[in-house]
């Protein structure tokens, strides 16, 4: 058996896969929550959702109670059944795949952590409590930044003084990788070809574009960290960086607070004044709330600019436009509102198809389209779970 594991500082997500004749079967996955709080876990199996209210006051007793509860409900028999673990790790610096952890992993995820403050370091607690619960299963991170490591340098360096990127390693490295690489791998399998040119829009919370050249990805829309890019649910994307300085001194507040506000108080939330949630702010968009309309207008128009320039570094020559991720799977407004905006592409959208259910993927480009739209579900967990079997 197989548990993919995406920790955060108060919660731990799992899921547990089984490897049955080459095929990855999930039997089960779970929540525990609100730790250091007061403590929550949600198991769902068999169609049947558990939940239990413990108190968590660590990571540790976190995982504890997640293992007890498998084996208390009979999903596992042994423990020493799980025979690997694979983390998602938000950043993995110049780490290019997902790796076996050991020491020097370690001390590479340790020394990415002030890169990623919010993310690491939860991940290394997470990491360091199952190697003790589990020591003869085999451990893999798998980053969000590995899929980036192919981008050429011109995409990656900032115009800044070259001693940042020399001494300090300030340089764009890119996230939701495991997710683009999954909707690559996917794209290439719909239609039968490889070495793709695809522009994939992961529009969740958390939202990034990716550009990819022949499979790999060339460019993409977040930075040093997951602040960069297109607006999101509550971060900025790019912004002129002298309003840092601006609003500090307007606020009298620190830098590492405004940080805070262009993180938690920016973006669809900060422009509508409603939500992060889309379905909240179309909501009131369709109410005619002005706020409302100029978030939803300026969120696409921010996508479409970056796909604009994605198209033009891949000189023209794009396959597939996808759509990915809560908004980008579920949004009809918000993919047509893009796709709208793209005027120096060929793009016609199929409008039934875009607003039409499907399962895991479908095309939403009419027949008469130069360039292929698709809405695909991703699926990270399933990308965790190949690479840890791939180390078994
Ligand atoms: P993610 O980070 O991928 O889980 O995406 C979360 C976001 O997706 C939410 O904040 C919503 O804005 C959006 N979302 C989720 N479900 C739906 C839905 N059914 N329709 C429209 N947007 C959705």
């Amino acid at each position: 058996m197989i548990l993919v594991v995406n920790s955060g500082s108060s919660s731990i997500k799992f899921s547990l896969y089984k490897n049955e004749d080459n095929k990855i079967v999930k039997i089960t996955q779970g929540i525990a929550e609100q730790i250091k709080v007061k403590g929550k876990v949600s198991i769902s199996y068999n169609q049947n959702k558990y939940e239990y209210d413990i108190d968590l006051p660590n990571h540790k007793i976190a995982i504890e109670t997640i293992l007890t509860k498998l084996d208390d409900l009979n999903i596992i028999e042994n423990i020493a059944d799980i025979k690997g673990v694979g983390y998602r790790t938000v950043h993995g610096g110049s780490i290019s795949k997902s790796s076996l952890i050991d020491d020097s992993v370690l001390n590479k995820l340790n020394e990415s952590s002030k890169l990623a403050p919010l993310h690491n370091p939860p991940a290394l607690l997470v990491i360091e409590k199952f190697r003790e619960f589990l020591p003869n299963a085999k451990h893999v991170a798998c980053f969000d930044t590995a899929f980036h490591q192919t981008m050429p340098k011109i995409n990656y360096i900032y115009p800044v003084n070259y001693d940042w990127y020399k001494n300090y390693g300030v340089r764009k490295y890119g996230f939701h990788g495991i997710s683009f690489n999954y909707i690559n791998k996917k794209y290439e399998e719909i239609v039968g070809k490889t070495k793709t040119n695809t522009i994939v829009c992961h529009l969740g919370n958390g939202a990034s574009l990716c550009s990819t050249k022949n499979g790999k990805s060339f460019d993409t829309t977040m930075g040093l960290t997951p602040l960069a890019g297109i607006m999101m649910g509550t971060r900025c994307g790019d912004i002129d960086p002298s309003i840092i300085n601006f609003m500090a001194s307007t606020l009298k507040k620190d830098v590492a607070q405004i940080n805070d506000m262009l993180n938690n108080e920016s973006g669809l939330l900060g422009v509508s004044k409603v939500s992060s949630d889309i379905r909240y702010i179309e909501d009131g968009y369709r109410n005619g709330d002005e706020l409302c309309l100029l978030a939803i207008e300026l969120y696409t128009q921010k996508i479409a600019n970056f796909i604009i320039q994605m198209a033009n570094q891949q000189e023209g020559k794009v396959d597939a436009i996808i759509f990915t991720a809560g908004i980008g799977e579920n949004s009809a407004t918000i993919r047509k509102k893009v796709i709208d905006k793209l005027f120096l592409l060929n793009v016609k959208l199929d409008e039934l198809k875009n607003e039409a259910s499907y399962s895991d993927y479908l095309k939403i480009s009419s027949d008469n389209s130069g360039v292929e739209i698709y809405k695909i579900r991703t699926n990270e967990e399933i990308m965790i779970c190949q690479d840890v079997i791939s180390f078994l």
